[in-house]
């Protein structure tokens, strides 16, 4: 049953601020941003929450992105969503703007991409760690429940350990660990795989460690084989889309404000169960 909606508030981040890190490959070059550019007021996010309650199955929404504290009329979405358990995904650069409408989020999720401040620098530019530690640490002393993103490539594995009994050390709500998948359609002709990609079997060797020698973490993970955890996504402006594990395209599934639920669900139905994601 989908009880979980993944909302998409912009495509657009401002994690360029920084300079790539010496011998880093860019700034978030292993991003997953589609390069739409949608437009929305007010009234729509009015019309697309009263919508979304229509599903009397939905109790989750997870703000996603790109980065969506620069997303228009996020505390206002914040605030009108606070009937739901809401999950921020962000890089955490601008927490300290949401500083009032903190206390309507019930979680929030922030990258932890290594154990150093080398590690963190080489994915997401120079100086990211140390902003990261200061929001980090805003969240801890908000009391807000807080998550965790990893994802694994030939440059962190080998600290994967590390990592993980720093998120050991701080009982996050969840941690999801995730590989690197081509579907960046912003760097579909680049072949940037071969800095970011693990080989399956290594990738699924490290999470059986993990789980065995971390079992307190709630761990997720995405994996190529295993039941199913649906995933919908809808952009503020209603357009509803989901993704398939070996695809590099999200699949458009209609305009949840101006279709309705039924048409969404019944398209979404025929898609679903070819997702491979696995939660422990
Ligand atoms: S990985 Fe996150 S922080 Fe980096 S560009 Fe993508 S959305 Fe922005």
């Amino acid at each position: 049953m989908l009880k979980s909606l993944r909302i998409i508030t912009t495509y657009q981040c401002n994690a360029y601020k920084f300079k790539p890190a010496i011998n880093s490959h860019g700034v978030c070059r292993f991003c997953y941003r589609h390069p739409e550019v949608f437009t929305y007021d007010k009234k729509t996010i009015d019309k697309l929450l009263s919508r979304i309650r229509e599903n009397k199955n939905i109790t989750e929404l997870v703000f996603t992105g790109g980065e969506p504290l620069i997303a228009k009329y996020i505390k206002y979405l914040i605030k009108s969503s606070n009937s739901f358990y809401t999950v921020l995904h962000t890089n955490g650069l601008l927490l300290n703007k949401i500083h009032n409408e903190i206390e309507y989020l019930n979680c929030i999720s922030l990258p932890f991409d290594g154990s150093s401040k080398e590690i963190f620098d080489y994915y997401r530019g120079d100086g990211y760690y140390d902003l990261w530690k200061v929001r980090m640490g805003y969240v801890l002393s908000r009391k807000i429940e807080i998550g965790f993103n990893t994802l694994i490539t030939p440059y962190n594995l080998k600290d994967i350990f590390n990592i993980a009994a720093k998120v050991n050390q701080i009982n996050p709500k969840y941690w999801f660990v995730k590989k690197y998948r081509h579907i960046n359609i912003a760097n579909e002709n680049k072949d940037i795989s071969k800095y970011f990609e693990l080989d399956s079997g290594i990738f699924d060797d490290v999470i059986k460690k993990i789980r065995h020698d971390f079992p307190q973490i709630n761990l997720y993970s995405t994996i190529y084989k295993g039941p199913s955890i649906p995933t919908l996504f809808i952009l503020l402006n209603g357009k509803a889309y989901t993704a398939l594990q070996d695809s590099k395209e999200y699949i458009y599934l209609g305009n949840i404000i101006n279709d309705g639920w039924d048409r969404i669900l019944n398209n979404f139905i025929e898609y679903k169960n070819q997702e491979n994601w696995e939660c422990k």
